[in-house]
């Protein structure tokens, strides 16, 4: 028989139902402890930190869909940044993207830095950048592509090399790809890293993150630190992340075809600064995005010129639903420079390029001429 194709693996891999009842659907286990026949006898559960049926079914699928050996799930995207930066020692130095999650950029900078682990930020698109930066204490480098809001994308591949070179981990934010469209192991990197809250939810009602390693040694020393820091998630809640990911396949296709027309169309306006879409073929990232990864997802933004305006057009549209977060079904339109980047400091955020006037749009699965029709009354006004 043939590997299975993605679409199928996001229905049949990890496990399938339950094999007690003939259940189609993974039961959700309610429970923290479990009887055992004597002492240290148990069917390979003994305490739901550890280990849990439903979370266990669904850490299996997102290592199956990473094309990893094992998968880690916890109680946030930020508790598995976290739980990953728990690898690290005293003295120790790492080098992150300069456009990394706010959430990531703050925990480097304001609690493991307190422990004498040293960031130092450098723009990962650029190779040269990271060579620089990577010291006799760098055990890590860390990136997100394509990156959030600037959607600048680092050529994973050509960065594992370097890390392999230099003995160092490459741990990759996989968030705004999904395993639908990129799969970092397989590119050379350690440690994928999700936000589950977004687009493998995909309905803005979990809260969740995902790891997926290759490495068994190193899933081993993962599992030991999820056990032992117990940022776990709950059982109803990887039960709703078996559900969503069901459909990862069938939602991205739709919020990459909308967003791609949303990104055309609105290049095209000459009441907007500029675009940011990987799928356009003048974005800096293009090739590499094309060649690494099957999509582009479904993040955009743009500038609007100003921040007084960035203001108005969030307040006028309907569809488009004023928040944080991303990758649901339902649009979501936001300002990063007043909402998910604003505890980066302004003259950090002035040498990003993260200007008052830039929309970040995570583009729903809505019918995408409503989604225009609304974007264009709001820019008119
Ligand atoms: C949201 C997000 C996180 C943090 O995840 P939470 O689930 O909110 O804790 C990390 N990385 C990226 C790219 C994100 O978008």
């Amino acid at each position: 028989m043939t590997l299975m194709r993605l679409d199928t693996k996001l229905i049949h891999a990890g496990v399938f139902g339950d094999v007690h009842t003939g259940a189609v659907t993974v039961p959700i286990y309610q429970v923290s402890t479990y009887k055992q026949e004597g002492i240290g006898q148990h069917k390979g559960y003994e305490y739901s930190r550890t280990g849990n049926p439903t979370r266990a079914a669904l850490e299996q699928l997102i290592a199956e869909l990473e094309n990893g050996t094992r998968g880690l799930a916890f109680a946030s995207g930020m508790a598995a940044v976290s739980t990953i930066l728990s690898l690290f020692d005293q003295g120790d130095h790492l080098v992150v993207g300069d456009d990394v999650y706010g959430g990531t950029y703050r925990v480097l900078t304001k609690v493991f830095n307190r422990l004498g682990i040293d960031s130092t930020f450098v723009d990962t698109s650029d190779l040269d950048q990271v060579r620089q930066a990577i010291r006799p204490n760098t055990k890590a480098v860390y990136l997100e592509t394509p990156s959030n809001p600037l959607l600048k994308v680092s050529d994973i591949e050509a960065v594992a090399g370097i890390c392999r070179e230099r003995n160092v981990l490459l741990i990759v934010d996989n968030t705004f790809m999904t395993p639908y469209w990129q799969n970092p192991l397989d590119l050379g990197a350690d440690i994928v890293i999700h936000s589950a809250t977004k687009y493998l939810g995909g309905h803005s009602d979990v809260v969740a993150g995902l790891v997926a390693v290759t490495d068994e040694d190193l899933g081993e020393q993962l599992h030991f630190l999820q056990n032992s820091i117990g940022g776990v998630l709950g059982p109803q809640d990887s039960y709703l992340l078996i559900r969503g990911i069901k459909t990862l396949g069938v939602r991205m296709r739709q919020h990459e075809a909308n967003a791609r027309q949303l990104a055309e169309w609105l290049k095209d306006r000459d009441d907007i600064e500029k675009v940011y879409y990987p799928g356009l073929p003048d974005h800096p990232g293009h090739d590499i995005a094309a060649r690494q990864a099957r999509g582009f997802g479904g993040m955009i933004s743009f500038d609007v010129g100003s921040g007084r305006r960035a203001e108005q057009v969030v307040k006028k549209v309907r569809y488009f639903t004023l928040a944080e977060s991303l990758g649901a079904v339902e649009s979501l339109i936001s300002v990063p420079a007043r909402m998910t980047h604003a505890s980066i400091p302004p003259e950090r955020r002035a040498e990003l390029g993260i200007t008052d006037g830039l929309i970040r749009i995570s583009v729903g699965v809505e019918d995408i001429a409503d989604l225009m029709d609304d974007l264009d009354q709001a820019l008119r006004s």
